[in-house]
This record gives structure tokens, C-alpha cells and sequence, in this order.
């Protein structure tokens, strides 16, 4: 069902992607689950379509303002656009990124499948000179887990005047807080396990692009490769999505919050946030042991990777030996939940009191 344009969010977040308003149709698109359709309609078979995942592309691409595709995780969906890129051609990238995007990369140009040019994305000249001869250029803005800004406009349209894609990590912020087809960009890609979803239950991605030939050729890598969304997992991203701009907009303050009250404690040495969104870095003073006590000290933050959840977690990056190096030692990236800010405060003081002491 297409949405009407003038809607804001928080209305498409609830409204899009329902069955139609007839008498006794279920309010929400119920579980279907099914690996074969009968034959002579548009789906086929299970691996073509499935009206779960129609559901969720649906609201995501009503949100974003373009046509999505769901994939069975983030990093399915970072592949899947990779592969539009010719044989031996560039990509630019943020050299602080996703990991396992950076992975990827790194993976496809050791096979000489193409060559990565890893950049600053704050340095827009730097990253506006790299565009001149690449074929696709990978922005993250905020960037994970550095937190930087892409001028994501400048950086498009000197792409697109090169020939080059763009394409947008929209993780971290999510359509409410920034829509990158907006800005020029050709592509959006999504980890849905995060914010979208919200619950950490669940692992999905997804990609939204306004080119209809471009939606074509990744539907038929969809189908082809099989990189298709558990029916669960849409369901539960879909539920998620119903409660997007509260959570957003509680967590949202929660960090604000914090950020303010963080960067006056004696044992954090630095405090990144750019000005929106839960996700915030802190350098501790006193490096990679501080940061290693300090996430062992908390009740209710959790210690784990991942990010966008209700729950209030975070992990010292570093940790994985895979992390850029150009990441401080002491960086622990926190993923603020939708708790009460005082709670979350007070075991966090503590925490980082013990730290010092
Ligand atoms: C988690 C994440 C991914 C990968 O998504 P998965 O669902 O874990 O495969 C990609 N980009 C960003 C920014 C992420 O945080």
C-alpha cells in the first residue's frame, strides 16, 4: 500500500505497512509463514517474497522515502550492494566504519575484486577528491564507533558528478533522525537488528533506493543468492518499528543527558557525541584497563556489542582485534537505553567513581 507523502514519522512508523482498513482484516500483517505459494500469482515461492517482509519494506521504505528491500542481516544487505560494483573498480570508505563492512572490503580487495580507498569522512575535501575515479562511495555518518559527520550533500554530489553511487549506512541515526535519499544519496542500508527492530531479538537488514533499476537489480541478487529475511525476524523488526520515534526520542534524551554529566567526571578523559542520537564514546583517562574495570562495574549497563536496543549497553571497542587501530584503547561505546536517566547515571558514576579510585 503506498502512504500518503504528507504523513510525518511518528504516524508512518505506526501506520504503514497495515492490511487495509476492511472488516475483519487483522489490524497488523500477521505471521506467514510458508516456503510455497500456490502457482500463477506474483510470489511463487518462499525465497521471491513473503507479505511479512512486504509488510516491514513496506513502513521502512514509507519511512525513509523509498523502496526497501529486507535482507536476512545488515551486513547481507552491505554485501548485496558491494556486488553492484564492477570487477576491479574503487570504492571509497570511511576508514572508521562497521566492522564487518570494513571486513567485507577488505576481504573483496585481497581477491582483487575491487580496490578500497579508506578516507576521513570529516575531511569532505580529502573525500571529495577520492570520489574522482571511484564507482561507489560507502558513507557512515555518525560514523561507528568515532562518531564523526559526513557532509553527506557535498560528498554526493561530488560523487554523482564523478559517476560514482552513493550509498548511506543509516544505522545509527534511523529515518527519524536523517533520511539520506533526501540528501542525494542513491542508496540507504540498514541494520534493522538495531534501532529499527529495537529488542535485540532479532538480526535483519535492509536497503531503500528511490532507482527503480537499481531495486530491480538488487531484488534479483535477493532471489538469486538468497540472502532473504527470516519471516520472524520481519515480523518482530515490523513490531519494533511501531515504537521507533518514542524509543528514539527517549534514548535520544537519555544521551543528551548523560553527555552532559559524563564529561565532568574526573575519569573520563573524552566525550563524543554529535549532537544526536543514543549512541555516545567516551575515552576513559586512563586507557584500555579503566575501560576493561569499568564495564565489569555496572549493574544495569551491559556489557555486549551491538547497539539500538531498550537496553541500556556498552563495550570497550578495542576489544576486538579487528577494530581500526586509529580507535583509542580506552573508547567504550555506549548504546543508551530507554531507562530512567538517573538510574542509568547513578550505576554509571559509580562505575567510573571505582575507576578512579
Ligand atoms: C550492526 C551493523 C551492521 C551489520 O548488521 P548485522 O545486522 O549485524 O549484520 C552494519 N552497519 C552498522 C552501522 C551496524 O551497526
Amino acid at each position: 500500500m503506498s502512504e500518503d507523502p504528507t504523513l510525518k514519522p511518528s504516524t508512518l512508523a505506526v501506520t504503514a505497512g497495515r492490511p487495509p482498513h476492511d472488516p475483519d482484516q487483522p489490524l497488523n500483517q500477521p505471521l506467514v509463514m510458508a516456503s510455497t505459494y500456490v502457482a500463477g500469482g506474483d510470489l511463487e515461492y518462499g525465497r521471491y517474497g513473503n507479505p511479512t517482509w512486504q509488510a516491514f519494506e513496506d513502513a521502512l521504505g514509507a519511512l525513509e522515502g523509498g523502496s526497501c528491500l529486507a535482507f536476512s542481516s545488515g551486513l547481507a544487505a552491505v554485501s548485496t550492494v558491494l556486488d553492484l560494483v564492477g570487477q576491479g573498480a574503487k570504492v571509497v570508505a570511511p576508514r572508521h566504519a562497521y566492522q564487518g563492512s570494513i571486513m567485507q572490503l577488505a576481504d573483496l580487495e585481497s581477491r582483487g575484486r575491487l580496490v578500497v580507498s579508506l578516507v576521513d569522512v570529516t575531511d569532505t575535501a580529502a573525500v571529495v577528491a577520492a570520489c574522482d575515479d571511484a564507482a561507489l562511495v560507502w558513507l557512515e555518518s555518525p560514523t561507528n564507533p568515532a562518531l564523526e559527520i559526513a557532509d553527506i550533500e557535498t560528498i554526493t554530489a561530488a560523487a554523482h558528478d564523478a559517476g560514482a553511487y552513493v550509498v548511506v549506512d543509516n544505522t545509527f541515526a534511523t529515518p527519524l533522525l536523517q533520511t539520506p535519499l533526501d540528501l542525494g544519496a542513491d542508496l540507504v542500508v540498514h541494520s534493522a537488528t538495531k534501532f529499527l527492530a529495537g529488542h535485540s531479538d532479532a538480526l535483519l537488514g535492509a536497503i531503500v533506493t528511490r532507482d527503480d533499476q537499481l531495486q530491480q537489480v538488487l531484488k534479483g541478487r535477493r532471489d538469486l543468492v538468497g540472502a532473504t529475511p527470516g519471516t520472524m525476524e520481519a515480523w518482530l523488526a515490523l513490531r519494533g518499528l511501531r515504537t521507533l520515534h518514542l524509543r528514539v526520542e527517549r534514548a535520544q534524551a537519555n544521551a543528551q543527558e548523560l553527555v552532559r554529566r559524563l564529561g565532568e567526571h574526573p575519569a573520563v578523559g573524552e566525550v563524543r557525541y554529535p549532537g544526536f542520537g543514543a549512541i555516545v564514546a567516551i575515552v576513559l583517562a586512563q586507557g584500555a584497563v579503566a575501560a576493561d574495570l569499568l564495564v565489569r562495574k555496572t549493574a544495569l549497563w551491559v556489557h555486549a556489542t551491538s547497539l539500538g536496543g531498550v537496553e541500556s549497553t556498552f563495550e570497550r571497542r578495542r576489544r576486538w582485534k579487528t577494530e581500526a587501530a586509529t580507535i583509542p584503547e580506552g573508547l567504550v561505546r555506549m548504546s543508551v537505553g530507554i531507562e530512567d536517566v538517573d538510574d542509568l547515571w547513578d550505576d554509571l558514576r559509580k562505575a567510573l567513581d571505582g575507576v578512579v579510585g
